[in-house]
């Protein structure tokens, strides 16, 4: 089978893209189309992930859902793929349902295994905000499958990828980027493998040195519950749940966040939970691996403090 994996134009290629270049070259031969300043560094490291051969468009520079659908089509021409892989980031999720509508080709969004191809072409796909999982068959000639971050871990081969120049006619941008806000430093959420997470138990935003002090002591992301960046205590790229952010890291600390099912949705991928939290019966308990009754403001500077003492063994 042929595949041709999308990969957003970054100075560093993400996880996530590298997830998808590994999660194509699983499928079949993998050609990955790319576009903008992609420098040779990060071309190299694409090859190591599984890609025999990568398209650079140098004309495109800017994200555009109708331009970047106009690339990935025009490469799926060229290439002849079968199938298509993007993954279900920010752009991703734009993009993907609109190139399975051009290609008139079987979408599956927010896939989570490799296809089986014993019996037809059958993919699993989280549902109902995580709760259930759903078999998706596609029956296209094309697949256009959208890949959920964190559900296929990358896997170095240390192959090699030749690299050629694509041109196409994207057509017209409908829309102009005027200006781009990034987040800052730091591990972006979607990425991190360690998130330290607060909700509304932690009262107000002047006693959040706890959360980040942990998050620094083990290299962690910081994350919230939605009322906390609702209420300006915390910034919104921060917020995680069904209409914030979806992680999968492996680990994931949440003091003073009830858990419930909206919040559930976002961080239930997490390899193992822990949840501190004074009420006994917080619903989060039940999704928890591992469960602290007992108060934030103690507990946080608690195992902060174990952490050192651990890390400070280590030397
Ligand atoms: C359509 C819709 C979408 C939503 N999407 C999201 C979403 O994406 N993400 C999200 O998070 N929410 C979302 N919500 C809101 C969600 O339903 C909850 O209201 C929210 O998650 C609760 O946030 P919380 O746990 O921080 O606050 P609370 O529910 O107020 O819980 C605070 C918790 O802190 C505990 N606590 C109090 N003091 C302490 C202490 N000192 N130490 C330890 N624990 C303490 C309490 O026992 C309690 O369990 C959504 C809701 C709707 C209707």
């Amino acid at each position: 089978m042929s595949v041709l994996v999308f990969i957003e134009a970054k100075s560093k290629v993400s996880k996530a893209a590298l997830e998808a270049v590994s999660y194509g070259s699983k499928i079949g031969s993998t050609t990955v189309i790319t576009y903008g300043n992609i420098n040779e560094q990060e071309l190299t490291v694409i090859g190591e992930y599984g890609a025999e051969k990568i398209l650079v468009n140098r004309s495109l520079n800017e994200s555009n859902d109708q331009q970047l659908t106009n690339l990935i089509s025009a490469a799926v021409d060229h290439t002849g793929a079968d199938v298509v892989v993007i993954s279900q980031d920010q752009t991703g999720k734009s993009i993907g349902p609109r190139v399975a509508a051009k290609l008139n080709a079987g979408h599956v969004s927010g896939a989570i295994s490799l296809p089986e191809t014993a019996n037809g072409f059958v993919v699993n796909t989280n549902v109902f905000s995580g709760k259930a999982m759903a078999k998706i068959t596609v029956h296209s000639d094309k697949k256009v499958i959208s890949l959920l971050p964190n559900s296929h871990a990358p896997v170095k081969t240390n192959g090699s990828a030749t690299v050629e120049e694509f041109n196409a006619d994207l057509g017209e941008g409908r829309i102009i980027v005027k200006e781009l806000k990034t987040q800052g430093e730091g591990i972006p959420l979607p990425e991190a493998e360690l998130v330290v997470s607060a909700g509304r138990g932690l009262k107000g935003p002047e006693n959040w040195g706890i959360v980040e002090d942990l998050a620094s002591t083990i290299g962690a992301t910081t994350a919230c519950s939605r009322p906390v960046s609702d209420i300006g205590w915390r910034p919104h790229h921060e917020h995680v749940g069904q209409t914030g952010i979806a992680i999968r890291p492996n680990l994931y600390i949440a003091a003073g966040i009830s858990g419930a099912i909206q919040h559930l949705a976002g961080v239930n991928g997490s390899k193992v939970i822990v949840v501190i939290n004074t009420d006994s019966e917080a619903p989060f308990f039940k999704a928890a691996d591992y469960g602290i009754i007992g108060d934030a403001f103690e507990v946080l500077p608690r195992l902060n403090e174990a952490f050192k003492k651990f890390q400070s063994s280590q030397n």
